[in-house]
């Protein structure tokens, strides 16, 4: 009777434990891909216009930006090279 006891407890341990398991894996996944659309989210607008802070994914549009919104502000010089 004990022993059967005993086994019971046994496997619900281990039952627990793999559910922590599973848990901590989940959360860890969840977490890196958080990351991951943080990072490309990142990587997809790494343009931010100097004048009104519009994010843009290339130095292209944030030329045809800069040129159609703000015609009266000098071009920044990492865009005089571009070419829109
Ligand atoms: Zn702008």
């Amino acid at each position: 009777m004990l022993q059967v006891l005993f086994l019971d407890m046994a496997r619900g341990q281990q039952k627990i434990q793999s559910q922590q398991k599973n848990a901590k894996k989940q959360a860890g996944q969840k977490k890196k891909q958080g990351h991951d659309q943080k990072a490309a989210a990142k990587a997809a607008l790494i343009y931010t216009c100097t004048v009104c802070r519009t994010q843009m994914p290339d130095p292209k549009t944030f030329k045809q930006h800069f040129e159609s919104k703000h015609p009266k502000t000098p071009l920044p010089p990492e865009l005089a090279d571009v070419q829109a």
